[in-house]
């Protein structure tokens, strides 16, 4: 495979990957805050993570991969204002904080299971490391930061480049925006309006179901500081890549950016591995126009909603892996149905390969344009879109054993994540939820039509036909994809 290059936020260049540690990439992704279900947009930012993952493994590198789970201290605005997620969904919903935490996050691990993206080597779970937290924010106070009535703050203005990952010029747009940046319910006596919390106090008089003590007295931590933590504990400083979703790149990132230049006491951001890692990698947004995106929306769009409608999870994947990363990417049920018939259409030609066994050597003069033209594309900033085409290519290509080309086709897929073998057609199947369907008995009428057509019984074929019709059941003749039937 060509040198692995991939697009830094933090420089805004695509540059080489260069481990840190030889053979080894460590990455960090930030995981979901636990309050409500993920949605499909949410989704895209694993699905992304995930397939960074399986290209450094494909290049052979050794991977350790962090996804954190937050359960404390993310308000409704990033910028520290407003409410905690966690605690304003356990009072609406009258659970405690921890039942709300982990029903939330086994719905995640259901999307992230469905969606193939693999087990990192962990999960970190923010509340379990916040000792390491107290102890961390310990090592940056007296440099770093102040006191104020609501907590522990991170003074920006004493560490260099702050905010430059948002872009060079973001500092001075919110210092000429200062009233506009600090809103209405700001925290009063922040010294700056980009000043963050690193420890926020519980007010006096009351208690939250969430508190721990501290030398800045009973509190939980800033979101912020979770990530920085656990990046440091578990991959150490500086690690390879640290990924998230676009809109961290400005407020999230550049806090925990801010707060590890405090703790290692390095300088400014000329040396991106001040920041705590080599690179930062973002993901471009999942769009939809109606807004139902927005967790607020009531019905939004939930991975279980795609299901539900029948549609297999990893259509969605494939939604996901024909747009570039970096690109903005529109929902549409249109483009997921595109996305379903794609998956289908090379799945049919996967099954011809489903007798064969893989050999080990996968070289192959016939293979050799699409393997490269598969390794150029994954290696050129993760572009999966053409990645795709040379999978197609590779499924094409006439006159090979079999065994050969399911070799080829197995390593594409390593990287891709479908798990093209282990996928059925049935499973592939538009098949709503409340559909009641017995599909052993469908296949059965149809086979029996099937033997009456080849006696020319056309009363038979037709009156079970229309029998599955009335069912809500097509019959497709000459369906071009090989689908016998469908739902109607
Ligand atoms: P959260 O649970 O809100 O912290 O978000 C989890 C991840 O999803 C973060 O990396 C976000 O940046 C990312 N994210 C949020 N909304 C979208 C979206 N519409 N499309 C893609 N990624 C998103
Ligand atoms: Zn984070």
């Amino acid at each position: 495979m060509p040198e692995l290059k991939l697009f830094n936020s933090l420089t805004r260049e695509i540059e080489p990957f260069v481990p840190v540690h030889e053979g080894e990439a460590r990455v960090y992704t930030c995981g979901p805050t636990v309050y409500n279900y993920p949605h499909v947009g949410n989704m895209r930012a694993y699905v992304f993570a995930d397939i960074l993952g399986r290209t450094l493994s494909y290049k052979g590198y050794d991977l350790t991969h962090i996804i954190n789970i937050t359960d404390v201290g993310h308000l409704t605005d990033d910028a520290d204002e407003g409410e905690d997620k966690m605690e304003k969904m356990a009072a609406e919903k009258a659970q405690s904080i921890w039942d709300i935490a982990k029903h939330y996050t086994e719905a995640y691990w259901a999307d992230v299971k469905a969606l193939n993206i693999r087990q990192p080597a962990k999960w970190s779970v923010a509340t379990d490391y916040i000792e390491e937290m107290i102890e961390f924010a310990k090592g940056i106070a007296d440099k770093h930061c102040y006191e104020i009535g609501e907590g522990l703050y991170f003074d920006v203005t004493t560490i260099e480049d702050y905010a430059l990952l948002a872009g060079p010029t973001k500092l001075d747009q919110i210092r000429e925006n200062e009233e506009a940046y600090i809103r209405i319910d700001a925290v009063t006596g922040k010294r700056n309006a980009a000043d963050f919390a690193i420890w926020r106090k519980t007010p006096p008089g009351e208690k939250r179901q969430m508190e721990w003590d501290s030398p800045w007295g009973k509190g939980a931590p800033g979101w912020h500081l979770e990530c920085s933590v656990m990046g440091e504990k578990l991959l150490g400083f500086p690690f390879d890549i640290h990924t998230g979703g676009i809109d961290h790149r400005e407020i999230h990132h550049p806090n925990e950016i801010a707060q590890n230049q405090a703790f290692c006491g390095c300088g400014g951001l000329s040396e991106a591995t001040n920041s705590g890692a080599k690179m930062w990698m973002h993901n471009n947004f999942l769009v939809e126009r109606s807004g139902k995106m927005s967790k607020s929306a009531g019905e939004f769009l939930r991975l279980q909603l795609l299901i539900d409608k029948g549609y297999h999870p990893l259509a969605y994947r494939m939604m996901c892996l024909q747009a570039h990363y970096r690109s903005e990417l529109e929902f549409s049920w249109d483009g997921l149905d595109a996305a379903l018939t794609r998956l289908k259409r090379i799945l049919m030609a996967v099954e011809r390969l489903a007798d064969a066994k893989a050999e080990p050597i996968a070289e192959h003069p016939k293979f050799a344009p699409a393997l490269a033209k598969f390794e150029e594309a994954m290696a050129d900033d993760l572009n999966t879109p053409i990645a795709l085409t040379a999978l197609e290519d590779a499924l094409a290509v006439k006159k090979v054993s079999p065994a050969i080309k399911r070799a080829v086709i197995e390593a594409m897929d390593a990287v891709l994540g479908f798990g093209l073998f282990d996928l059925s057609r049935a499973a592939l199947r538009i098949r709503p939820s409340n559909a009641e369907i017995d599909e052993a008995k469908i296949e059965d009428a149809l086979a029996r039509r099937k033997a009456a057509r080849a006696e020319k019984d056309f009363a038979t074929s037709d009156a079970i036909r229309d029998e599955l019709a009335a069912k809500g059941i097509e019959v497709m003749d000459g369906d071009p994809l090989g689908w016998e039937w469908k739902l109607g």
